[in-house]
Order: C-alpha cells, then sequence, then structure tokens
C-alpha cells in the first residue's frame, strides 16, 4: 500500500483517528460505514488484536462506525470463548475470508467443528456473518475458496443466519452469488470492491434483487482509490431510484436493524 497509493499518509491518519474518519464520511455524504476486519496470520499477518483494536475504534461514534471483526476457525484455541468476546466487544458483523483463511465456508461438514460453533452462535445472537467471495491477488491467498458455491450448505443449515456475498463472487462467479441471493432468504448481496461502473455488466438483472442487496466500496482495498467517486459512479447507474435507495440505505436497515 506505501508504494502504490498516492493517498496511504491520510489512511494511516484515519487509522489513528476515528474523528478524522467520520469528517472524511461526512464530506463524502456517508452516514456509517462497517469496518472490515479479520483474522488472517499466514496470508495477510492479521491477528486476533484487530476484533479489540476496531472495538475501541467505533467508540467514538458507535451508531455511524459498525464494527466487523472475526475468529479464525482453525486458529483459535477455544472458540466458545472467542465467541463470547465477540459478542461482549460489541461487534456487529463476523467476516469469514476462505481465500486468506485457507479454509471453505462449509468445511465444517469436514470435521473443522469451530466453524459450525462460529455460525450458530452468530445466528443466536443475530450476528450477520460476511463471506468474501470471489478472487483475491493478495500473496499466497488461494483462489479455490472464493468461489460462492460452497455457501449454499451454510444458508441451507444456518436458515436464521444472515449471511452477506461479499463482492458478489467477482469476476468469475457472479452467476453463481445471482442464483444464491435468489434462492436463499438469508442471503444478501454486497457490493463492494466491485467497480460500480462496471456493476450492471457483471450484474445485469440487479434490480432484481435490489430488495437483497447493498452498498459497499472496499475502500482502501486495491482498485478502490475514493470513497466519495465510488458513490457518485453509483448513483450515475440507469437504476431506478428506489432500487438505489433501497441498496444504499434499506437493505443495511434490515440486515442489522
Ligand atoms: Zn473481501
Amino acid at each position: 500500500m506505501q508504494r502504490k497509493r498516492k493517498n496511504f499518509d491520510q489512511i494511516v491518519e484515519f487509522c489513528r483517528s476515528p474523528k478524522a474518519f467520520l469528517k472524511h464520511l461526512d464530506a463524502c455524504g456517508i452516514n456509517r460505514a462497517v469496518l472490515i476486519n479479520y483474522v488472517a496470520p499466514e496470508v495477510i499477518g492479521f491477528t486476533p488484536e484487530v476484533n479489540e483494536w476496531i472495538a475501541r475504534y467505533v467508540q467514538e461514534d458507535p451508531k455511524r462506525l459498525l464494527p466487523c471483526g472475526s475468529i479464525h476457525p482453525k486458529h483459535t484455541q477455544n472458540v466458545m470463548a472467542d465467541m463470547e468476546q465477540i459478542i461482549r466487544l460489541g461487534i456487529r458483523l463476523i467476516k469469514i475470508h476462505p481465500p486468506h483463511q485457507l479454509l471453505y465456508p462449509n468445511d465444517y461438514l469436514h470435521g473443522v467443528n469451530e466453524l459450525e460453533i462460529i455460525y450458530r452462535a452468530a445466528e443466536a445472537n443475530g450476528i450477520p456473518v460476511m463471506i468474501h467471495t470471489g478472487t483475491s491477488i493478495f500473496p499466497g491467498a488461494r483462489n479455490k475458496y472464493g468461489d460462492p458455491i460452497y455457501v449454499d450448505d451454510v444458508a441451507v443449515d444456518f436458515p436464521k443466519l444472515k449471511i452477506l456475498l461479499a463482492h458478489g463472487g467477482r469476476p468469475l462467479w457472479m452467476d453463481t452469488a445471482f442464483f444464491l441471493v435468489r434462492r436463499h432468504p438469508n442471503v444478501y448481496l454486497d457490493l463492494s470492491g466491485i467497480p460500480p461502473k462496471t456493476l450492471l455488466e457483471y450484474f445485469p438483472r440487479l434490480e432484481e434483487i435490489a430488495h437483497k442487496s447493498l452498498f459497499g466500496t472496499d475502500w482502501p482495498g486495491p482498485g478502490v482509490p475514493d470513497i466519495k467517486q465510488n458513490l457518485d459512479d453509483f448513483r450515475a447507474l440507469p437504476l431506478s431510484e428506489a432500487a438505489k435507495t433501497r441498496m444504499l440505505e434499506g437493505t443495511a436497515v434490515e440486515v442489522w436493524g
């Protein structure tokens, strides 16, 4: 990031100061942000410290900043205790990142019991789970895990769990993502990381599933230089105003209440 991003200093400043980040959101016309964090020691280097860090960060304004955290099913020593900590910290979303955590979302069917406990506890406590779908070019990421089809099992086995398909399987598996959103009442489509200008090429029938889709940027991920530009490009799409409002506000309100 340091080598490639012009605004690297700004990102560092926002990581340090939630006040500065909130000011930036104001300037972009954004009310609320979900701040994605997950444990992925092998590929990214993130440890479980991310949970406490983000819980502290959002205390500046918990209404506007929603903390996302995670438990790594294969690294946790005591999944029940870790799940209790997630709940105690007020984490509002759990991210599972298969290509960076090196597992399939349905690996609870193949011996990873911790994953089942995470899904069960999230379901029981009304915490949505976001599952990364689609590719990652990060060194060491394994892309076989990015296929959304494995989320089908999760949606069947945990029918009350709200599941967000992050990035809609971009760029290889949009058809699968579209199918899952239409098939399962508990599966939602997250649009982050898809450039708004190409969104309708990826999802030509987006209007049909707008009521289950939600806007996001994936900033400061690679290929997402600017939050405001992303929002402006999304607003300019030839979709109905009702569909855009739903994706910008309504679906998120339904997911988080
Ligand atoms: Zn992701």
